[in-house]
């Protein structure tokens, strides 16, 4: 089968993006306590997620050929959700249970919004608390999801962790990343039987998105310019195998991008909220600022484009449904 053969083919990943330059410091006073916390210097947003492989660009480019394979929409998916808070000691007492779980209530409800033109819904299942240094900061991140993944491959597990590090190894460094995510990959292979044996559930536990805590909205913490839980709803398209509009940062015709037909070519990732960009003027259409795989501001985040609605149901049913 063609898609089998698909998935055979594989690459190595590799980081997509240079380390953001700074950070801001932020005085937060809750009551009698205060904190320093430290946060995205805003002007050098960055998402972490890796290169896409060879594979997962192959099943773009064949979904985008094969128009007709593309589901209709009109069965709802319903993912289920594991979220994960991890905070430092430093950060624990601005996330009492009560916080934690009105938290959790935004994000989802703005998952929820974000994804219900794709007919895509979440529902939270459960939510673990962890205080730990190194895994608030990402400095352990395979070992902390070993510990606290749960679910199938078809389960979406989001850490939201108060420290998130791109730098996780120089401890109180701050929280220099918004997130990252994993692409889905495919987790069968063909046997020798001729049938498909499923990869163990340990081949897929780093399998999830990674989001700094205070993106959520309501968040005590606040990002300026990140805090209506959009930074979420970009993370887990990743999660359902759509790339960056800017992807490949070129204005070539040829190159694929994100191989969708209905986000113009972008050049240059958008920061901010602006009216209007066009970083390729000798392509058709201005740049893709309102989309969530943009990098524009959460009040520029309003859309996910038809194909994009259309390709993450085709590739959660590729690759994770019944996984
Ligand atoms: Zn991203």
């Amino acid at each position: 089968m063609f898609l089998q053969a698909l998935f055979l083919l594989s690459s190595a990943a590799i980081p997509t993006f240079a380390l953001p330059a700074g950070t801001t410091n932020q005085n937060v006073s809750m009551g009698h306590i205060g904190h320093t916390i430290n946060i995205p210097d805003p002007s050098s947003q960055a998402c972490n997620t890796k290169q896409p492989s060879q594979e997962l660009k192959n099943a773009h480019q064949f979904l985008r050929d094969n128009k007709l394979l593309q589901p209709r929409m009109t069965q709802q998916i319903l993912v289920n959700v594991y979220s994960h808070f991890v905070t430092t000691y430093d950060q624990a007492s601005l996330y009492p249970p009560v916080t934690r779980n009105t938290l959790m209530a935004n994000q989802i409800a703005a998952l929820n919004s974000a994804y219900e033109p794709a007919n895509i819904a979440f529902t939270l299942k459960s939510t673990s608390y962890t205080v730990r240094d190194d895994w608030a900061t990402d400095a352990k991140s395979t070992n902390m999801k070993n510990s606290l993944r749960q679910g199938k491959y078809a389960d979406l597990n989001i850490y939201f962790q108060s420290n998130l590090s791109s730098a996780p190894y120089k401890y109180s460094a701050a929280s220099t990343i918004l997130g990252y995510c994993t692409l889905p990959t495919n987790m069968t292979y063909p046997n020798w039987h001729g049938g498909l044996t499923e990869f163990p559930s340990y081949d897929y536990a780093t399998d999830g998105c990674n989001v700094l805590a205070a993106s959520m909205p309501g968040s005590p913490v606040a990002v300026p310019g990140y805090d209506q839980g959009k930074t979420a709803v970009h993370e887990v398209g990743h999660w359902f195998g759509l790339l960056h509009t800017f992807q490949d940062n070129t204005c070539n015709p040829s190159d694929a991008g994100d191989f969708m037909n209905d986000t113009p070519q972008e050049s240059i990732s958008t920061s901010g909220c602006p009216t209007w960009k066009n970083s390729c003027p000798n392509l058709p259409g201005n740049d893709p600022i309102n989309n969530y795989m943009d990098y524009s501001t959460d009040e520029c985040y309003t859309q996910f484009t038809p194909d994009q609605q259309a390709r993450m149901v085709s590739m959660y049913n590729m690759y994770r449904k019944n996984e």
